[in-house]
């Protein structure tokens, strides 16, 4: 579910924030689990997102790496935690029914798709519509802010928005790295300091 952005798709008129209304609504998947099941199925996750897997499933963040429900991924060169995929490349808590078995702790990724997030220049982003996502959606339009679901809408885009630029820096930190050292002691620190201690 980890795509590029093509800038084409977005333009000004289709940036929408939380308040704002989305046409993403699918039935409540039914039958579906297309976006759980495409081949090497990439959910990359973010603090937000690990404090809540650590929370609701009871399992430390090492826990979840020894039973493979997360993996480590390499992301723009950086090296980043996301879900753990089955033998076909299927998430690992999509269930034998079809459904998201840990749908009250699912990462943001699954909880925004069809929608994405871009960045501003300032650290802030909107939301969009991936257009050519989600064959099932049927025109009937939800809340950006109730699509997610989150209890505190407003403090789980505060928290994004920190690891976001938290990550940025890491980018830029590696990028002027001196040497592979270097590179690995700012990975560790950064995972250490947002991931292990979760
Ligand atoms: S493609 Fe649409 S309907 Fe199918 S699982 Fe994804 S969001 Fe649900
Ligand atoms: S966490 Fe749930 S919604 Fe997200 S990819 Fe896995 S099964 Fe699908």
């Amino acid at each position: 579910m980890l795509r590029e952005i093509n800038e084409n798709w977005i333009t000004e008129d289709k940036l929408l924030s939380a308040n704002d209304e989305a046409a993403v609504v699918c039935n409540d998947c039914a039958g579906c689990s297309e976006c759980c099941t495409e081949t090497g199925c990439m959910i990359i996750l973010d603090a937000y997102d690990v404090k809540m897997l650590v929370r609701e499933l009871n399992y430390s963040f090492e826990g979840l790496l020894s039973a493979g429900l997360v993996r480590f991924d390499v992301v723009d060169g950086v090296v980043l935690p996301g879900l753990g995929v089955d033998e076909k490349g299927a998430c690992a808590f999509l269930g034998k029914n079809g459904r998201c078995s840990i749908h009250n702790a699912r990462p943001g990724i699954c909880r925004l798709f069809p929608l994405a997030r871009i960045y501003h220049d300032d650290g802030s982003f909107s939301y969009f519509l991936q257009e050519s996502e989600c064959g099932r959606r049927t025109g009937e339009k939800i809340k950006v802010a109730d699509w997610l679901g989150y209890d505190d809408i407003e403090d789980y885009e505060k928290q994004v928005r920190i690891y976001h630029d938290a990550l940025k820096e890491l980018k830029e930190n590696c990028k002027n790295a001196r040497s592979a050292e270097e590179v690995t002691a700012l990975q560790s620190a950064f995972l250490k300091k947002w991931f292990l201690n979760a």
